[in-house]
């Protein structure tokens, strides 16, 4: 780790605190992340290993944060830590939302940002699925931003794997539930590709309004916002639903309208949205499908 000069901690993670460091050598910005991957007297579990290898193949994506190595380190007290070495972005999709929502310069962000960054969310996550890579926590805190260069890069990848998301970050912080689907919520066991294309539409919506689409503060209260808005799931919209694990007798609340909720976005904005935030599984777009909807039609998408 003398190869790198620390510098200021940019942010704390579930799973970790991310450090900004330079490369003494070359002058490169890295984010230094400690993981818990822990290691025995065996040396690394190779399912740690693997873990690794499947970052290091999905890095090999330009909206994809790149892992740049990995680095072996024992601390003073003999402990071994493994250090994740990625590309430094400059910001994240929330401190990037937040510029937006704090006044004096409150504005809503440009419609074209909007749609350039959810386009290459959906590339970034279609890369994931392809690999047969569900991410499982996609969050604005974690799409990474080049604010120059207007790119954004699917970040904390992967860990989510060797790792049950906890309840509780390591700082016992709480783990945000805003955009967790609604069947991970009612204790599904089969996650499938979906519960990333969940919280991508949460993650349009909070674009459009600067404010996240349904801010619960405990699984249930989550749940209550979703239905509010969407209508409480029946087996009709969304069969199967009372037979998970966690399902209860809850209010009964009729579709609003999403239009009402997302002012700033068009009816094309407004229509995919609503294709991501089907209850049904089987319904709800996939991120694939996402990439050719008309919404994307006015993108030049050459630069991508
Ligand atoms: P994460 O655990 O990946 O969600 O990271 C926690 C926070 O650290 C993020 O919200 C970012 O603000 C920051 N961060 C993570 N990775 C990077 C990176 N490669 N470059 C700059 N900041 C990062």
């Amino acid at each position: 780790m003398e190869k790198y000069e620390k510098m200021e901690k940019v942010g704390e993670g579930t799973y970790g605190k991310v450090y900004k460091a330079r490369d003494k050598v070359t002058g490169q910005l890295v984010a230094l992340k400690k993981t818990r991957l822990e290691i025995d007297e065996e040396g690394i579990p190779s399912t740690s290993l693997r873990e690794v290898s499947l970052l290091q193949l999905l890095s090999n994506c330009l909206y994809i944060v790149r892992l740049l190595c990995v680095e072996y380190v024992t601390s003073k007290q003999g402990k071994s830590i493994l250090y994740l070495v990625f590309e430094y972005l400059d910001t994240d999709l929330k401190k990037f939302i937040d510029t937006y929502r704090k006044s004096p310069n409150s504005r809503p962000l440009p419609s074209s940002i909007i749609k350039s960054f959810l386009y290459q969310l959906c590339k970034g996550i279609t890369h994931c699925h392809s690999h047969g890579v569900i991410h499982r926590d996609l969050k604005p805190q974690n799409l990474l931003i080049d604010r120059e260069k207007g790119i954004l890069k699917v970040a904390d990848l992967g860990l989510g794997r060797a790792f049950t998301i906890p309840m509780k970050s390591y700082t016992h912080e709480i783990v945000t539930l805003w955009y967790r689907a609604p069947e991970v919520l009612l204790g599904t066991t089969h996650y499938a590709l979906g519960v990333d294309v969940w919280s991508i539409g949460c993650i349009f919506a909070e674009m459009a309004r600067r404010q996240p689409l349904f801010p619960g503060d405990s699984e249930y209260q989550q749940l209550i916002h979703i239905f509010r808005l969407l209508g409480t799931p029946t087996e009709k919209t969304c069969p199967g639903v009372t037979s998970l694990r966690d399902w209860h007798v809850y209010p009964q609340w009729e579709p609003q309208s999403l239009a009402d909720a997302v002012p700033h976005l068009d009816a094309q904005g407004v229509d995919l949205l609503s294709k991501m935030l089907k209850y049904d599984q089987a319904d709800r777009i996939s991120a694939k499908a996402a990439l050719s909807h008309p919404y994307f039609d006015t993108l030049d998408k050459s630069q991508f």
